[in-house]
């Protein structure tokens, strides 16, 4: 068993924080994503799990065994780089022989690990070569090898596939998913990139300034973002935002805006009562308003056509209402829509997302 447990740690550099008190437990054989913009503290927070980087307080468990104090080879973890860090003076199979020859395995031991590592990832033809002889995704792939052949307790990635090319970045992560089939290893993975966060992550932690914005699967952080920065960070395009003032009309909250109206039932949205007289931060996906009048569990809206983004199987449409900007996915590219038209657009209201306005 695997699991990788934090409580309470923090990292400090002088007065800056750069993780601020994570407490997150990670099952055996989870795969989990630390996701946010640069400067979030996620490499901080991997730094400190393999040992590169010494913890301010809290404890890290790898295994039931608090490793504060074990050095990053003693923890049983394999860490992948962007870099790859390879060794460049030595063949492929080489590399992946390293680790084991410098704890003394015998060589036999070392040859079956190597094959295994190199059929699993298919470079058995790349053995004899030198990384420079590589592509950046054989070399990446080299690294991983490198990982199996250790066979650890825990597989830490740190943005593995940010140094590669966009179509070679989607077949890489195809191929890691393939590989946690064969291989499966608790594993915690850094990105900057919501997309690989989403489609590698069994669970996913958004992290922003140090702190945890919100832990859950792909689909909760989708569906149930717990704030409006999870919300535009999760989700492309990103989420739409318009401020808005609630009032209470007898059965009836009425969310208002410059050019927006939009009545909701208040035994449904009862949750909004105490933002009565208040002002709140609506939040609707592009994907979940279509053009076209309101129909039963819809609220509408009117805009002005601003731009139009084409894309071949959908168009994205930029719309004005009043002072905001939002945005419209999956509209028919054939449709032709001048720029200036006005335009009627609806959302479900199942689809409304509500913030508070200070996030
Ligand atoms: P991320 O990986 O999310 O981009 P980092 O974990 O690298 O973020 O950094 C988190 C914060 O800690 C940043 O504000 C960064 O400037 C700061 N930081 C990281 N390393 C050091 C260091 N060695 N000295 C001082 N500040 C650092």
């Amino acid at each position: 068993m695997a699991e990788v447990v934090l409580t309470s740690v923090r990292k400090s550099y002088g007065h800056i924080v750069a993780v601020k008190d994570i407490s997150l437990e990670i099952k055996d054989r989870e795969f989990v994503v630390l996701v946010g913009p640069s400067g979030c503290g996620k490499s901080t927070t991997l730094r400190m799990i393999a040992g590169l980087e010494e913890i301010s307080s809290g404890t890290i468990a790898i295994g039931g065994r608090v490793v504060n104090h074990l050095q990053p080879k003693d923890r049983d973890i394999a860490m992948v780089f962007q870099n790859y860090a390879l060794y460049q003076h030595m063949s492929v199979h080489d590399n992946l022989a390293f680790g084991l020859r410098n704890r003394h395995v015998p060589e036999a031991e070392i040859a079956a690990a190597v094959n295994r590592a190199a059929r699993i990832l298919s470079i058995e033809p790349l053995l004899d070569r030198r990384p420079r002889q590589l592509s950046g995704g054989q070399q990446q792939r080299v690294a991983l090898g490198r990982c199996i052949v250790r066979n650890p307790k825990v597989f830490l990635f740190d943005e593995p596939l940010s140094n590669l090319d966009a179509q070679l970045r989607a077949q890489m992560r195809l191929e890691l998913k393939e590989l946690r089939l064969r291989v499966p290893t608790t594993s915690i993975f850094v990105t900057h990139d919501q997309v690989e966060a989403m489609t590698l992550g069994d669970r996913i932690v958004v992290m922003k300034d140090g702190i945890v914005q919100q832990v859950g699967t792909p689909l909760e952080l989708y569906r149930r973002p717990a704030n409006r920065f999870v919300a535009s960070f999760i989700g492309s395009p990103s989420m739409n935002f318009i401020n808005v003032n609630v009032t209470a009309h007898g059965g009836t909250f009425i969310l208002a805006a410059q050019d927006v109206h939009l009545e909701l039932p208040a035994a449904r949205f009862a949750n909004l009562g105490p933002c009565a007289g208040q002002s709140i931060c609506l939040g609707m996906r592009p994907q979940s308003i279509r053009l076209g009048a309101p129909t039963n569990n819809d609220v509408g809206f009117n805009g002005t056509v601003l731009v139009s983004e084409q894309l071949g199987d959908e168009q994205i449409l930029a719309i004005r209402i009043g002072p905001n900007e939002i945005r419209i996915a999956g509209i028919d590219p054939d449709l032709a829509l001048s720029v200036g038209s006005q335009i009627e657009a609806a959302v479900g209201m199942d689809h409304l997302h509500f913030f508070a306005n200070s996030e």
